[in-house]
């Protein structure tokens, strides 16, 4: 029973070494797109790889002619094996006039570097536009599983989209004056004026008059008071 277990372990070792793969320096360039819309050259490969690194079960079992578990993450995208060998999506639009390609595209998962570098090319290429034009796009080629999620991630780690799209830092307010927290006081107790203007206002004939406004408020106590004067 030991020894059975053991060899399962290195069995289990071995597929892993076989299986995992280093994609941090995987990149792909806005003009290899073409070549990979056709799977062709290293690009197939590329997808069968990742594939068989993350969906390894639901590969195995639709190799034996067998359905999915329940249970499969895959399970509601009724995918299929293509005669490439790639896991493709199902669906309903099987009577379309549409290319076999568009109706069935491999499955990417989105949170794989391989994806994210697709998608990388995908947006240059599309010269950063918005998310959801990006993947639509994307999804007539490849279906990604959780896609939004990693068209966002890829924009927001895109330089030229950081500096198009800032955030406007938010100002740390001052604490709030003592007079202000006052509890069990009368209204009015204290006040404060906020001024603003002057402002430019036009009557009849163009003529501009300066006016000041200005509000008073008392602010003192729990029940603050609110009055407010233009001049
Ligand atoms: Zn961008």
């Amino acid at each position: 029973m030991a020894e059975k277990e053991e060899l399962r372990s290195v069995h289990v070792q071995v597929a892993d070494l076989a299986v995992k793969s280093d994609w941090s320096a995987i990149k792909i360039m806005p003009s290899e797109l073409p070549a990979l819309i056709k799977m062709e050259g290293k690009f197939q490969k590329l997808l069968q790889h990742c594939q068989e690194e993350v969906y390894p079960e639901e590969l195995k079992r639709l190799k034996a002619k067998k359905t999915l578990r329940p249970t499969s993450r895959l399970m509601p995208l009724t995918p299929f094996l293509g005669d490439d060998g790639l896991l493709r999506l199902g669906g309903r639009l099987e009577r379309a006039k549409l290319p076999y390609d568009v109706l069935h595209p491999p499955i990417l998962p989105g949170n794989h570097p391989l994806e994210w570098a697709i998608i990388g090319a995908f947006h240059d290429s599309m010269h950063h536009v918005g998310t959801d034009f990006v993947l639509s796009h994307i999804r007539q080629h490849i279906w990604i599983t959780a896609g939004r999620e990693a068209v966002k991630r890829v924009r927001n780690e895109c330089i030229p989209c950081r500096r198009f799209r800032p955030k406007a830092a938010l100002q740390m307010m001052a604490d709030v004056y003592q007079a202000r927290l006052g509890a069990r006081e009368p209204p009015f107790t204290y006040t404060s004026v906020d001024y603003f203007g002057p402002i430019d206002v036009i009557y009849e004939r163009g003529t501009v008059h300066h006016q000041v406004a200005s509000w008073i408020r008392g602010a003192s106590s729990m029940e603050g008071w609110s009055l407010t004067i233009v001049a």
